[in-house]
């Protein structure tokens, strides 16, 4: 699938260079063990500061997802499947999910994480349905 390539920031340039070491990370606090996604300055479960990214196996569950019909923006293939992915690890994550028909991705299915490398620089973690 085209899209266009995310642009990090201070807060996602670890993500997406674990990415691109074939690596899924996920912001966790240590104060108060919460796992979130996206990265943002603080946690939103006791607004500590001091979160770290810590690995994640990347095996899931569909929490919730929805078939995107009309693109975003100049750029994108449409339809996909946009999903809340439940990590098995800890945290979810809002996730391409990529199981050939979009209409395929239903709650509850099992994945995995699979990384595509969209440019030199950007590595994007999709999800797959787990074989
Ligand atoms: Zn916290």
């Amino acid at each position: 699938m085209n899209r266009p390539a995310p642009v990090p920031t201070e807060l996602s340039r670890p993500f997406w260079e674990a990415a691109r070491r074939g690596e899924l990370v996920v912001p966790q606090c240590p104060a108060c063990g919460l796992r979130f996604f996206a990265p943002e300055p603080a946690c939103p479960g006791c607004l500590s500061r001091e979160w770290r990214y810590a690995p994640s196996a990347g095996r899931g569950t569909v929490y919730s997802v929805t078939v995107v019909h009309r693109a975003p923006g100049p750029g994108f293939d449409a339809p996909f499947a946009l999903a809340v992915v439940d990590l098995d690890d800890g945290g979810t994550l809002l996730t391409h999910v990529d199981a050939g028909d979009p209409d395929h991705v239903l709650i509850g299915l099992r994945v995995r994480v699979d990384f595509r490398a969209l440019t030199d620089e950007i590595t994007l973690p999709y999800f797959v349905p787990e074989s």
